[in-house]
């Protein structure tokens, strides 16, 4: 998607190879404006496939999540959460992911009465890099016998292979964004 491929250039910025800062748009300040072309297109690649659902990992996860649902005729946004909260007395799901940024290994929990049989689920998250976030939402989903329709990221680090992970394992998977590499202060994109 041109538009947030020209955003990513003007304002992200690379800490080493491996990691992308977008601070300014999509992790810490959130531009809604953007938020919504990214929903619709969102809608335009997913929008035929009779999703009822969303679901996302907190936290940076929600805020695409929720502008994506507008689109989607405000299906239902589900977010896991990576710890248990004292209000969560009821029964969950859970699946562990190893976090990306922190290298720690936490459960995601979502409660059984959001996620079931009928669900048919897209699974949303702000970035896709190892794969390991949106492998455990779709565990969690399977847990409770719903479908896993697909998985949108908003930027895919194409080198680090959680999508050719996701894909291989028979998910639909489509990114707004794919980054091919980042090498020397540059970020280069795939097309
Ligand atoms: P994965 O589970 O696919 O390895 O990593 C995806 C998760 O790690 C996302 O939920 C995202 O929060 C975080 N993440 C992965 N790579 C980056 C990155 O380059 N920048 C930022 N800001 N977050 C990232």
């Amino acid at each position: 998607m041109e538009l947030l491929k020209q955003r990513i250039l003007k304002d992200g910025t690379e800490i080493g190879t491996e990691v992308v800062k977008v601070d300014s748009f999509l992790n810490h300040q959130l531009d809604i404006g953007l938020f919504m072309a990214l929903g619709k297109e969102i809608h335009r690649r997913f929008g035929h496939l009779g999703i009822n659902k969303i679901l996302t990992i907190e936290a940076s996860g929600i805020g695409i999540a929720a502008i994506t649902a507008i689109y989607f005729d405000l299906v239902p946004v589900v977010f896991a959460k990576k710890a248990q909260p004292n209000t969560m007395t009821e029964e969950f799901y859970g699946a562990p992911v190893k976090s990306f940024t922190k290298g720690t290994v936490s459960i995601a929990r979502v409660s059984k009465n959001y996620l079931n049989a009928n669900d048919k689920v897209l699974i949303i998250d702000d970035f896709l890099a190892h794969g390991e976030a949106a492998a455990g939402l779709a565990n969690l989903v399977e847990q409770a016998g719903g479908t896993v329709c697909g998985i949108a990221a908003i930027i895919e680090k194409e080198f680090q292979g959680g999508s050719k992970k996701l894909r291989d394992a028979g998910y639909l998977v489509d990114s707004l964004a794919v980054i091919t590499k980042v090498e020397d202060g540059k970020i280069y994109f795939k097309d």
